[in-house]
Formats: C-alpha cells, sequence, structure tokens
C-alpha cells in the first residue's frame, strides 16, 4: 500500500515539472493555495495546493523540491551504474570502479550468506586487547577503517594559517546524533535514550549475545556515551570557531591526556611526523584522557564492538540493516520504509567513487552553456553585493575597505572538479561489499592524513557533482556549486529570469553571504581566523545578527519545540543577504530594457520571490523536523521563506503588504 502511494507522488510531482518545463515560466501556479495571503503567510500562498496533494513518499522523511531533483539526479545515475555494472570494463578503469561497486552492494544474496563474516577480523583484533596500549593501538587501526569510535582525527586547514593542512583531533565517539540527546531531560529525550537501549540489546542479540549478556553489554554502552556526551559541547557551541581552536605542541598535548599517547596512535596511522595538534574540545579529551584509566578493558571491548557493529550494519545482511533502520530511519526520522536497493546502492556508490561517477553526471546532465550561464549569475550577484556593501548605512569606511577587499577574493567553483585525483591503487571487485566499502573508506582516509604538513589544495571539492547542494568555506574563500543543484527548479536554464534570480540566484547570494555571517565575517580574505572589524561596526553587526536570532527563536516548529535562534544564526543570515543580494542583481539586469511582461497576473518581483518559494516546497515528518531543530544549523523550509520575506522591504512593496500583516516584521532585520 505505501509503495502504491510512493509512486502515485512521484509521478504526480514529476508530471507538474515536465509541464512547468513546457510552459517555460520556470514555475506552476497551480502549486499555489489561491485562498492563503501572500502577505500572511507567502509559503502557503506560493506552495499551499502542493503541499496539501503532496503525501511524503514511505522512503522518506522529508519531500520537497530537493528531494525530487536529487531522485532524477539519481534516475540518470541509476543508467550509468546499471551500464557499468553490465559491460566488463578493464581492471582499474572508472567504468571497473563503478561497475563492481554498484554491482557487489546489490548482490545481497552474496551479503546474506556472508551475515557477520566480515567483521570478524576486527572481532578477532578487539579480543585480543590486553592493556591500554593495545587498546589505544585498536582505536587507532579502526580510525584507519573509518569506524568513529571515541573521538575524530584528521587533516584540515589551520584556523589561523589557512594555506596549511594540520592535524585536528575534535570530540565523537557518540551513537545518537549528538550530545544534547544524551544530556536534555525531557520526556521526548528519555524516550529515545529508552529506544537506543532497546536497539543497543538488539544488535548485541543479533551478535550472538543472550538477553542477560546484551542487556549488560547495552549498559556498558550507554554508560561511556553518557560520559562522553557530558563532556561534549553541544551543537550550538560547537559554532564559535575559536573555541575549536587550541593548537597545541605535542608536548602540551600530552600533558592534557597523560594516558593516551598521540605520538603512538599517529605512528600507528602513518601520520606525517608534526609538532603541533589542534585539540578541538580539551574538556572532552580531558574526559577521554580519565575513562582511559577509570573504564576496564572488558567495557573498553565491547564499547569497541558495537561502534564496529553499528557503523557496519548498513554494509551487512538484512537482520543488521533492518535494525540500523528501525532505529535511525523509523524512529529517528519518521521513514516508513527502506529505500529500494537500487536507490541505497546508487548513493553508496557515489560516496564511495563519487568522483568518478560524477564525470559521467556531468556528461548526460550539465552543459558548457549552462556553465557559462552560472559565471554570468555569479558576476551579477558579487557586483550587487558590492553595491549594497558601498551603500550599507551602518557600517564605517574602515571595515568597508576590507570587506569589499575579501569580496574581490572570493573563489568560485561551479559544475565539477576541473582537477582528478583518480583512485589509483584502490581494489573494487564483486566479491565483498563490505570490503570494497572498507577499502574505498580507507584510500580517502589514508590521502586525509598525507595532506597533513603540506599546503592546502585548492583544487578539490568537498561534495560530488550529482550532489543537490552548495557551499561555502570560510577557511578558502570560496563558493562550490555542483552540477547537482544546477537544475530546474533552481536553475532552469530557458525560464524566466525572475525565476531564476529568485531561485538559484538566492542560493548564490546565500553562499556568497556565509563568507559574511556571524562566523564567516570573522575569517579575513585569506581565509584566516583575523578580524578586519572596527569594534564599533563589530558590535553593529552582532546587534544586528541578534535580531535574526530572535526572529527565529520564536518559531514554533512543533508543540513547545521552538526553533534555536542561535543554532541557525549563520544560514538565516545567508538566506536573508542572499536573497537582498538576488534581488539587487535581478533589478540591475533590468536597467536599460523594456520592462518584463507580467506572466499569470504575477509581475516580474512577485515571480522573483515565488522562484524563491518553490525552491522550499517541502514537508517533513514530525521526527524529522524535530531532529532538525535539535541538530541542523538550517531552520525549517517554511521559515526559510516566511522568516527574510519578511524582514524585505522589497517583499513588502512586490505584494503591497501592509505594515501590520504578518509578512512584514516590526523592526524588521536588516543586514547585508
Ligand atoms: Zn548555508
Amino acid at each position: 500500500m505505501s509503495k502504491f502511494k510512493f509512486v502515485v507522488a512521484l509521478t504526480i510531482l514529476l508530471s507538474v515539472w515536465t509541464s512547468a518545463l513546457a510552459q517555460n515560466k520556470g514555475f506552476d501556479i497551480s502549486r499555489m493555495d489561491n485562498s492563503a495571503e501572500a502577505c500572511t503567510d507567502f509559503f502557503q500562498f506560493a506552495n499551499g495546493t502542493w503541499l496539501k496533494n503532496t503525501e511524503i513518499p514511505a522512503a522518506y522523511s522529508r519531500w520537497g523540491s530537493f528531494n525530487v531533483l536529487a531522485e532524477n539526479n539519481r534516475n540518470i545515475l541509476k543508467e550509468v551504474v546499471e551500464n557499468a555494472s553490465n559491460s566488463k570494463a578493464a581492471v582499474g578503469t572508472d567504468g571497473q570502479l563503478i561497475g563492481d561497486y554498484f554491482a557487489s552492494c546489490m548482490d545481497e544474496a552474496a551479503i546474506e550468506q556472508a551475515g557477520i563474516k566480515p567483521l570478524n577480523p576486527y572481532f578477532n583484533q578487539i579480543n585480543k586487547i590486553k592493556n591500554i596500549t593495545d587498546l589505544q593501538r585498536q582505536i587507532a587501526l579502526m580510525h584507519n577503517q573509518g569506524i568513529p569510535v571515541l573521538f575524530g582525527f584528521g587533516g584540515s586547514p589551520d584556523l589561523k594559517n589557512s594555506s596549511m593542512v594540520i592535524a585536528n583531533a575534535g570530540q565523537g565517539g557518540l551513537s545518537l546524533p549528538n550530545r544534547d540527546y544524551y544530556t536534555s531531560g525531557d520526556e521526548k529525550s528519555q524516550e529515545t535514550r529508552e529506544k537506543f537501549r532497546q536497539y543497543l540489546r538488539n544488535m548485541f542479540q543479533l551478535l550472538g549475545d543472550n538477553e542477560e549478556e546484551a542487556r549488560s553489554h547495552a549498559f556498558a554502552v550507554m554508560q561511556m556515551q553518557m560520559r562522553l556526551a557530558n563532556a561534549s559541547k553541544a551543537p550550538v557551541q560547537l559554532r564559535d570557531p575559536l573555541a575549536r581552536y587550541n593548537k597545541m605542541s605535542l608536548e602540551e598535548a600530552a600533558k592534557l591526556t597523560p594516558n593516551f599517547s598521540w605520538t603512538h596512535y599517529m605512528q600507528t596511522r602513518s601520520v606525517p611526523t608534526v609538532s603541533e595538534i589542534n585539540i578541538g574540545q580539551p574538556d572532552f579529551f580531558r574526559e577521554m584522557n580519565t575513562m582511559m584509566k577509570d573504564i576496564s578493558i572488558p567495557e573498553w571491548k565491547t564499547y569497541l564492538r558495537w561502534m564496529l557493529i553499528n557503523s557496519a550494519a548498513p554494509q551487512l545482511s538484512k537482520a543488521f540493516v533492518d535494525e540500523n533502520f528501525n532505529f535511525y530511519s523509523k524512529y529517528l526520522q519518521g521513514t516508513k520504509e527502506q529505500q529500494p536497493r537500487w536507490r541505497q546502492c546508487v548513493a553508496a556508490t557515489d560516496g564511495a567513487i563519487g568522483e568518478a561517477l560524477g564525470q559521467e553526471f556531468v556528461k548526460k546532465a550539465f552543459t558548457p552553456e549552462a556553465k557559462a550561464r552560472m559565471e554570468e549569475l555569479i558576476d551579477n550577484l558579487f557586483a550587487a553585493f558590492r553595491e549594497r556593501l558601498g551603500k550599507l548605512d551602518w557600517m564605517g569606511d574602515d571595515t568597508k575597505k576590507e570587506a569589499f577587499n575579501k569580496l574581490s577574493t572570493f573563489k568560485r567553483k561551479i559544475g565539477y572538479p576541473d582537477t582528478l585525483r583518480g583512485y589509483k591503487g584502490l581494489k573494487i571487485d564483486r566479491d565483498s561489499y563490505f570490503m570494497n566499502s572498507v577499502r574505498s573508506d580507507q584510500l580517502q582516509i589514508e590521502r586525509n592524513l598525507q595532506d597533513i604538513n603540506k599546503p592546502v589544495d585548492r583544487t578539490r571539492w568537498g561534495m560530488t557533482p550529482p550532489t543537490v547542494n552548495a557551499y561555502y568555506s570560510s577557511l578558502l574563500n570560496e563558493i562550490v556549486f555542483p552540477a547537482g543543484i544546477l537544475q530546474p527548479p533552481f536553475f532552469n536554464f530557458s525560464a524566466d529570469d525572475a525565476i531564476n534570480y529568485g531561485a538559484i540566484g538566492g542560493v548564490i547570494g546565500h553562499e556568497i553571504t556565509h563568507g559574511f555571517d556571524d562566523q564567516g565575517s570573522k575569517f579575513d580574505a585569506e581565509g584566516n581566523f583575523k578580524s578586519w572589524w572596527t569594534d564599533q561596526d563589530r558590535t553593529k553587526f552582532d546587534d544586528r545578527a541578534t535580531c535574526v536570532a530572535n526572529q527565529f527563536s520564536s518559531y514554533e516548529v512543533l508543540p513547545k519545540l521552538y526553533m534555536s535562534g542561535r543554532l541557525t544564526l549563520g544560514e538565516n543570515i545567508a538566506d536573508l543577504g542572499g536573497l537582498t543580494m538576488a534581488y539587487t542583481a535581478y533589478q540591475k539586469s533590468l536597467e536599460g530594457k523594456p520592462r518584463p511582461e507580467n506572466i499569470d497576473g504575477f509581475t516580474p518581483e512577485q515571480r522573483f520571490f515565488l522562484g524563491w518559494a518553490q525552491v522550499w516546497a517541502a514537508k517533513a515528518t514530525p521526527e524529522a523536523e524535530r531532529s532538525q531543530v535539535l541538530g541542523d544549523p538550517h531552520a525549517l523550509p517554511r521559515w526559510r521563506v516566511n522568516g527574510p520575506l519578511s524582514n524585505m522591504p522589497q517583499f513588502a512593496q512586490a505584494f503591497g503588504c501592509k505594515q501590520n500583516s504578518e509578512m512584514v516584521k516590526k523592526d524588521a532585520c536588516l543586514i547585508w
């Protein structure tokens, strides 16, 4: 039954989309709610009928424009992986890697037959641990395999010398999404922990424990993770870049954790020799240090076994996949059923060898013309940003000069990487899906470690080409747009400009503004954490940011569950700034031209805002909404539309909203 719904929802969406393309307007008015007022609830006005008629497909916890596009991209990739798996490409070629990875993932019979066997070598290693030295060696070995025990470690740019890669260690080792899930006392959090304990017991029983053993093992894991959680920082605290920066000599690190040897750890992992390391959260590592002695070796072994099985579960036989799904997807996210196997396998192939797969995707779904059009749009967005910056009344000239300087040094990446790293030395075959997954993880992990002590390679990408997303890196001062998002409804090569500026223009503006949000504004033109503000201007900026934080903290997502204005601040500043820039850029693009006609009765300015609202058409299960509020820095879609627009006089003007309308915020927040 639910499968049936899935197909229907998909067809409706795709047919809506096709008709939108056929009309060449980039927007379909049949998705709007004519009974809603634009000035009362614009999200409802723009998407109401779509929201009413759309059911979240059973295999999803959220469904909207992003998902529709991601599905479409995956359909394109399906053809690529299936062709590759049906042909016999030479060993080591991209075609062979793609084809065999996908085929091994699809071979459920072999996976079922292997059962828990692929993990046996690892369990044997864990069983041999006799003392704290063995334990620390095992932690290092597990990190080499990508198993997220205890803490995270890897190379990334130095916050204060961003052209160099340094070694970083950060808090980790939990199995619930973040520390608040362990520490919050509310009823729902208690229920979640109870469900988690049940999940732990079920998994230990699948490993062969009897009920009593499973209970005591689950208890031990929970005890340890509670201690780690209590010593960890909450998501909102992790947003402070300076608090995460505690670079110290190895001697200092040894003093911080006398019971844990960083030297041995890094030797075991073949990390290039370093004299310094950044310890992201010293309090966390102090607690880890105490736990090295406090926790018995048998309990440590239980914890390591748990982290191994929990991270490997999705690659194992059905019983493990199902348990894992039931807790993480069904209970925590409200997803009713698993994705069809081929979708899971396309996503897994993209995750493992996405660079190779991405090249094929780009051939089918991205053109040089689209790239050229994006270049032009980005140029126009930067021009708009410069113009607005020049006119900002709250910022002094000294700070402005630095802001202009930063703006002029942004780098951009569009579509796909120009420089390919390849997969030399990676062995992928059809024997074992689990081992393919381990080996491809290992390659990425090794490469990351080998970057340490080297200059940052600016050609790298943090996302694969088919990804429906975009990002800004404050350390590299660059904006990146994978080909995956440069498709309708975000970017519609043949559609009305107003829609494009409202959709992809807003996204471009969003990413640029990240360079000037509450975090990005603390990094200079070279990507170093360094203030370029006068004290006076910084105070004014912080006051304006607080306005946005307070605005979003007032939004009640579910009964008594409010959005965190501080957790979502950077994203909300980026939306507000991004839309303002995109609107300005659109207006500039109209200069000296005859005014565009109304379409479906909507003015060009109104269509701009409809373009943005359409991008965020989405609905989610209550579970997914809750988990987004608790851990995601992005506001929920309804407020990503209504929040920024209610601050924009341009919006009120476009729709003729009265001063007392819901969509016109008193004391509007204005930053960029
Ligand atoms: Zn963002």
